[in-house]
């Protein structure tokens, strides 16, 4: 009996029932969705995010951006950092190159030098509109004092550009992921900067992914790797190095990168060591954003629900109905396909799709439900155990029943056969009809003893109570006995039976089971045979084997039958339509009893045009179970 697979639905349950499975799976699916989606997964969103932005292969900046950074060979070639003097020469020269911006990020008012000195450098910073002087602080309201710095640079205003880091929200990893945009209604320096050449983004509603976040309105940046914007280091511009034509029509960020104050770098999406890029370079990849207008946008809350929604009811659904190997395999492909479309969406659209919390779903509820599968599987085992269980007593039942009735009728038919035997055996009182009854009687006899037989050895095979009783003996001499005792039922149809047997060496073998194969191949021959027929019966020696053929003219057996006739109980279709009796059982009997031999029967046959049985025997008594 073939047990379906514990997870299909049965099958007489009707298509309603289906599609309330299916309602409860989506319904635990929701649920389950609707708790992950309790967990904070800032932390793991955040790594998933960075890592699509370290992967990202189309990353290009916008090339409006030259860096100079003051650096520790800086502050050894000019004895300590840049004076006034050395700075204010410089800014003329970069003026002169006609840059779009020119930006100081770092304390200006630090810079050693005389009173006039500094004097003439703030004058030069504040005639010239395009210089901007940078602050990481962002004043409240009503302290914009603080913007401006002591003399002699009192009449500079500086412009906040402070750094964000996801210090206490989001992945709290002190990682720079955000922009501020403006603060208080503040803009922000970067923002100024980036409008230089994207004028529609002063207004913020143009900012794409811009959201407002308590007093700020905020972008994501949209990172380059550190190095991608060019830098200069200042000693170029001072010993004219540097070739100034290219900060013309640029924005022309100085800071520096000395390694000493921890305020002078970021950690980054990229890395997490403290000095993994500098200040400056985060205005550029800032400035560089807004120009591109290319913040990632973030999507909305109810596509990340219908994502968490989607996998947690495909992981239901494998768990529930594959097989564990196939699921895991749907399930993992499903996820890598999940991944890479996220990836995918980042790198071309900018789109940012929650990752996190759907493939924490699919292994979740994917493991969630594994015990649950466990205890559908068990319960159906069992019920399966139970109905086997019943079915084989039941099947025994039957078996003993069968054989005992069986027995019980063999000696009354006996009885009746040896009565029309004693009646048929006196030539006189019979009148013709009667004669022809008692024929008629003794025939139905015959029949009922072969199919009676035919059951008594089915249940014998079935109790395994079958036993070889070996002999040895010529089969030719078995071949003649069943073919003498078939002539006369041949000679009815008057079919002729020619036999050609080659002289044979005698073999291992049980005479009566023998007898019972060869009788069923020719009575069988005869039988479906129509009349005025020939039927062939051979026996030959090939290779180590005894080969006994029967072939007869008969309808022969279709192509789709052939396997099936050696089964037990089967009969023909087309047979089953005839007047032809037969229990089905001859040729299963024959196959066990040749097989019993270690031999080999079988059909070669077209439909139409006659078949032909062979039955093989081992001639080596080793062959066989002595
Ligand atoms: P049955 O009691 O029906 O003859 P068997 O097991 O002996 O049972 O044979 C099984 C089936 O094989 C038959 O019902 C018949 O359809 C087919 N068959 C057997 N022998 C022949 C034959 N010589 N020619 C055509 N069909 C045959």
């Amino acid at each position: 009996m073939k047990l379906p697979s514990p997870f299909e639905e049965t099958s007489n349950s009707s298509k309603p029932v289906q599609y309330r499975v299916y309602a409860i799976r989506a319904i635990l699916a929701m649920i389950m969705a609707a708790l992950i989606a309790q967990i904070n997964l800032d932390y793991a969103e955040s790594w998933l995010y960075d890592l699509r932005i370290r992967s990202d292969l189309f990353a290009r900046t916008s090339n409006n951006i030259e860096l100079v950074y003051i650096k520790p060979t800086t502050v050894q070639n000019f004895k300590g950092q840049p004076n006034a003097k050395d700075q204010t020469a410089i800014l003329h020269n970069l003026l002169a190159a006609n840059p779009r911006a020119v930006v100081y990020d770092f304390a200006i008012n630090e810079a050693q030098g005389s009173e006039e000195d500094k004097e003439e450098w703030a004058n030069l910073i504040t005639q010239n509109p395009q210089v901007y002087v940078a602050t990481p602080n962002t004043p409240l309201k009503g302290e914009e004092q603080s913007l401006y710095l002591p003399l002699p640079y009192e009449n500079i205003r500086m412009v906040p550009a402070p750094k964000t880091s996801d210090t206490i929200n989001f992945a709290k990893d002190r990682v720079t992921r955000r922009m501020l945009l403006s603060y208080q209604d503040t803009t922000m320096l970067p923002t100024t900067l980036a409008a230089l050449y994207n004028p529609a983004i002063k207004d913020f509603n143009n900012v794409r992914g811009y959201f407002n976040f308590y007093d700020t309105k905020q972008a994501f940046i949209d990172f380059r790797k550190p190095g991608s914007f060019p830098a200069t280091v200042f000693d170029e511009l001072a010993n004219g190095t540097v070739d100034w034509s290219k900060f013309q029509d640029k924005i022309v960020i100085i800071g520096t990168d000395l390694n000493i104050s921890e305020s002078d770098y970021i950690l980054t999406p990229y890395s997490r060591i403290p000095s993994a890029m500098t200040r400056i370079e985060m205005q550029a990849n800032i400035v560089d954003t807004l120009i591109r207008n290319s913040s990632p946008l973030r999507a909305p809350y109810y596509v990340n629900w219908i994502l968490l929604t989607l996998i947690s009811i495909l992981a239901i659904q494998i768990v529930l109905s594959m097989s564990p190997a196939m699921g895991l395999v749907i399930l993992f492909s499903t996820l890598f396909t999940f991944s890479v479309i996220s990836f995918a969406l980042f790198w071309i659209c900018g789109w940012w799709i929650t990752m996190a919390a759907p493939l924490l779903a699919g292994f979740l509820v994917y493991y969630f439900f594994i015990p649950y599968r466990l205890i559908i599987e068990n319960r159906r085992s069992w019920e399966y155990y139970q109905k086997n269980k019943l079915l084989s007593q039941v099947e025994e039942l039957k078996t003993n029943f069968i054989s005992m009735m069986s027995h019980d009728l063999k000696t009354p038919i006996a009885r009746i056969q040896g009565m029309t035997d004693v009646i048929l055996s006196d030539q006189v009182t019979l009148s013709a009809q009667q004669r022809e009854a008692v024929d008629t009687i003794k025939h139905s006899s015959d029949d009922l003893l072969k199919f009676i037989s035919s059951i008594l050895n089915y249940g014998k095979i079935q109790s395994e109570g079958v036993e070889l009783h070996l002999q040895t003996k010529d089969i030719n001499q078995v071949l003649q006995e069943v073919i003498r005792k078939h002539e006369f039922l041949a000679k009815v149809k008057r079919i002729q039976i020619v036999s050609e047997l080659e002289p044979l060496f005698p073999i291992p073998m049980d005479p009566d089971l023998m007898r019972q194969v060869l009788s069923n191949l020719v009575e069988n021959a005869i039988k479906y045979s129509p009349d005025d027929t020939k039927i062939m019966v051979s026996s030959e020696e090939k290779s180590n084997h005894v080969v006994i053929q029967v072939s007869d003219q008969g309808p022969g057996i279709p192509e789709d039958e052939q396997a099936n006739i050696f089964t037990k109980f089967f009969r023909s279709k087309n047979v089953k339509s005839t007047q032809i009796k037969g229990s089905g059982l001859g040729l299963y009997l024959a196959k066990y009893f040749t097989e019993l031999h270690k031999g080999r029967i079988f059909v070669e046959s077209k439909d139409g045009k006659g078949s032909t049985f062979t039955v093989e025997l081992p001639m080596e008594q080793g062959g066989v179970n002595a």
